[in-house]
C-alpha cells in the first residue's frame, strides 16, 4: 500500500508540473483530491485497511494530500502569472504603428462650382433669393408667360403633385416672386435644386441644379445684359475664353439669346466636344418679356430688365472636364477626390 501510495504521489507531481493552465490543473486536483479522486478513495476505505497498516497509511495519504494541495497551488499561481504576461503580450499598444486614417472630405464639385458662380455675382452686386422646389403652377409656368397651351411645357415635362402644384422645372419663379414682393431696382441670383421627366443619360438627371438671375431697374438696356454675362464668362472659364450671343427664343424673354463660349479643347477649331462647332453652349437669356413684368405688378414703360439661366451641372462638366453628369451624383471617392 505504502508502494502504491509513493507511485501515485509521483504520478500526481508529474501531472502538475505537465499541467499547461488552469483547466488542466483543475483536472488533476480533480483526480487524485477530488471526491472520487484516488488520494480521496484511499483514505476513505482507510477502515477496511489491516489495523496496523491505517495509521501509517492514513499519515502518508495525509502527506500527500497536503503536499498535492501546495503544489497544485504554486502551479496555479504559476499558471496566471503566464496568462497575465500572455495577455499583456497581445493586449500591448505598439506606439511607433501608424494612427488610424480619418478621410478629410472636400467640397464637392457641384458644390464649388455654386460657390464660384454665387462668388461672382455678389461682386457684381448681386443677392442670393430662394424659393420653394414645391411650386405652383402659376409662378412656374403661368406668370412666365407659358400658358396651359402652350409648346414651351412640352419641352420640359414636369411632375405634377396635384394639377396646380408642381416640382419647379426651372428656378425662374423665385424671380417672379422677387419681382412681386421688392422693390425696383431689382439684382437677383436664385440657385438651387430643379426637376425634370428626363430619362437618365450621360447628359440627363431628372434633379439638377441651376442658377438664373435677374436685373430690373430703369434704363436696364441688352448692353447691361451682354456687359454682366460677358464678365461672369470669363470670369468661370477664364479671360481668354470668346463669348458669343446667338438669338434664341424663350416665352419670358424677348429678345433672346443663348451664351456660347468658345471651346478650350480644340480653340475654335471644332472637336467632338463641340460638336464640331467650336463653341459651347453655356446659358440662356434675355430682356425680360413685358407681359412677365406686367404679371409681376411692373411697369414695362417705366422699368426694363434682363434674366438669365446657367446649369451648374453643365457649367462643372465644362469646366472639368466631366463627361458624364452621373458621376456628380454616385459618391464614388474616386471621383470625388479629384476636386
Ligand atoms: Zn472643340
Amino acid at each position: 500500500m505504502e508502494e502504491k501510495l509513493k507511485e501515485i504521489e509521483q504520478a500526481a507531481i508529474n501531472d502538475v508540473e505537465e499541467a499547461v493552465d488552469l483547466e488542466d490543473l483543475e483536472q488533476v486536483r480533480i483526480k487524485y483530491l477530488g471526491k472520487k479522486g484516488e488520494i480521496t478513495e484511499i483514505l476513505k476505505n482507510i477502515g477496511s485497511l489491516p489495523s496496523e497498516q491505517r495509521p501509517v497509511v492514513g499519515k502518508l495519504s495525509n502527506q500527500i494530500k497536503g503536499k498535492l494541495e501546495g503544489l497544485i497551488a504554486k502551479r496555479n499561481t504559476e499558471l496566471k502569472e503566464v496568462l497575465k504576461e500572455e495577455k499583456l503580450q497581445t493586449e500591448q499598444i505598439d506606439v511607433t504603428l501608424p494612427g488610424k486614417q480619418t478621410d478629410l472630405g472636400s467640397k464637392h464639385p457641384l458644390t464649388q462650382t455654386f460657390n464660384e458662380i454665387k462668388e461672382i455675382f455678389l461682386g457684381l452686386g448681386f443677392k442670393i433669393a430662394e424659393g420653394p422646389e414645391i411650386e405652383k403652377d402659376y409662378y412656374n409656368f403661368e406668370a412666365l408667360n407659358i400658358p396651359k397651351s402652350h409648346p414651351a411645357r412640352d419641352m420640359q415635362d414636369s411632375f405634377y403633385i396635384s394639377e396646380e402644384v408642381l416640382l419647379r422645372t426651372h428656378t425662374s419663379p423665385v424671380q417672379v416672386r422677387t419681382m412681386e414682393e421688392s422693390e425696383v431696382p431689382i439684382r437677383i441670383i436664385a440657385p438651387g435644386r430643379v426637376y425634370r421627366v428626363d430619362e437618365v443619360d450621360a447628359n440627363h438627371s431628372p434633379v439638377f441644379h441651376q442658377v438664373e438671375g435677374l436685373m430690373i431697374g430703369e434704363n436696364v438696356s441688352f448692353s447691361d445684359l451682354k456687359g454682366i454675362l460677358i464678365k461672369v464668362v470669363k470670369e468661370l472659364f477664364g479671360e481668354n475664353r470668346d463669348v458669343r450671343f446667338r438669338p434664341s427664343y424663350f416665352p419670358f424673354t424677348e429678345p433672346s439669346a443663348e451664351v456660347d463660349v468658345s471651346c478650350a479643347i480644340c480653340e475654335g477649331e471644332g472637336c467632338s466636344t463641340c460638336s464640331h462647332t467650336g463653341w459651347l453652349e453655356i446659358l440662356g437669356s434675355g430682356m425680360v418679356h413685358p407681359r412677365v413684368l406686367e404679371m409681376s405688378g411692373l411697369d414695362p414703360e417705366k422699368v426694363s430688365g434682363f434674366a438669365f439661366g446657367m446649369g451648374v451641372e453643365r457649367i462643372a462638366m465644362l469646366k472639368y472636364g466631366v463627361t458624364d453628369i452621373r458621376l456628380f451624383y454616385e459618391n464614388d471617392k474616386r471621383f470625388l477626390e479629384q476636386f
